[in-house]
């Protein structure tokens, strides 16, 4: 058995989009723990938005690939502030500036933005250099 990696995807423009639900469905299949890491606010602060929303995308896609239960929202805070000192090993994202972020407040998760062009190659790399 490979070491269990604990990877985290962004969802707004992340796992939102198809290509990476099946890389998120390949990872929990090969038995990583998979979470869903979104800037949005919670439920308990979602009147912030100042307007009606609700998260039935994000939901849906949770339930089709069994995360319902693994959303963490950051309220709109970085997520350098809530991957510091966790556990994540990885964390897949659009935004260049949650990386940034997390640079410069040494987050020890490896940060992977899967808008570079080698984003498919340099995970791959890294997800085998874990086993
Ligand atoms: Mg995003």
């Amino acid at each position: 058995m490979s070491k269990k990696l604990c990877i985290t995807f962004d969802f707004d423009d992340s796992l939102s989009e198809p290509w990476l639900q099946e890389l998120a469905q390949r990872l929990i299949d090969e038995g990583h723990d998979v979470w869903i890491l979104t800037t949005r606010y919670d439920e308990l602060h979602k009147h912030m938005y100042g307007r009606e929303m609700n998260h039935e995308d994000l939901y849906s896609v949770a339930e089709f690939l069994g995360l319902k239960g693994k959303i963490l929202f950051t309220n709109f805070q970085w997520k350098a502030k809530y991957l510091k000192d966790s556990c994540v090993d990885a964390h897949i994202d659009d935004n260049s500036d949650e990386r940034l972020e997390c640079y410069i407040n040494k987050v020890k998760t490896k940060v992977f933005i899967h808008e570079d062009h080698d984003f498919e190659e340099v995970f791959e790399a890294w997800l085998k250099s874990k086993q």
